[in-house]
């Protein structure tokens, strides 16, 4: 179980908070054993970092990436383009959705030549009941030839 209080160790170590709250958390943390560990914890951890050393940045540094950020800036593209682009993406979807429809109605409402040759386009004889000359043909005949006798 943790403690809520430990939420405050780093404004308290950070001397964020206020005389009252900085009092409060004070006496908090000397009867809670959990928050005082971590506030010794932290203090560890803070104390490790200010020994480390620390490197100037190089000259321009700052100047560098300010320019480089405004430069991504420039690149965004304008406000319309991503409209433009949904838009482009619903006209395409339309212009798909018709060719559908026109195609569909040419297949179905064509001249009786046309549908004979769609049809044959598609070998749509080869879904007969039983393709002549095919296996299921004669085992069909012999077995229609048994029942006539
Ligand atoms: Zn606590």
């Amino acid at each position: 179980m943790s403690c809520p209080k430990t939420k405050l160790i780093s404004a308290y170590l950070d001397k964020e908070m206020g005389l009252r709250e900085k009092t409060a958390f004070e006496t908090h943390v000397q009867g809670c054993t959990k928050c005082s560990y971590r506030l010794e914890e932290a203090r560890s951890l803070k104390a490790a970092f200010a020994k480390t050393e620390s490197h100037p940045a190089p000259y321009g540094f700052a100047t560098r990436v300010m320019a480089r950020t405004a430069a991504l800036e420039k690149r965004k593209l304008p406000w319309f383009v991503p409209l433009f682009i949904r838009f482009a993406e619903t006209a395409a979807l339309i212009i798909v959705i018709f060719v559908g429809i026109i195609a569909g109605k040419v297949m179905t409402n064509g001249s009786a030549t046309e549908q004979t040759n769609i049809a044959s386009s598609l070998s749509l004889d080869l879904f007969a009941a039983t393709p002549p000359g095919s296996l299921g043909g004669a085992y069909i005949a012999v077995t229609e030839a048994g029942n006539e006798k």
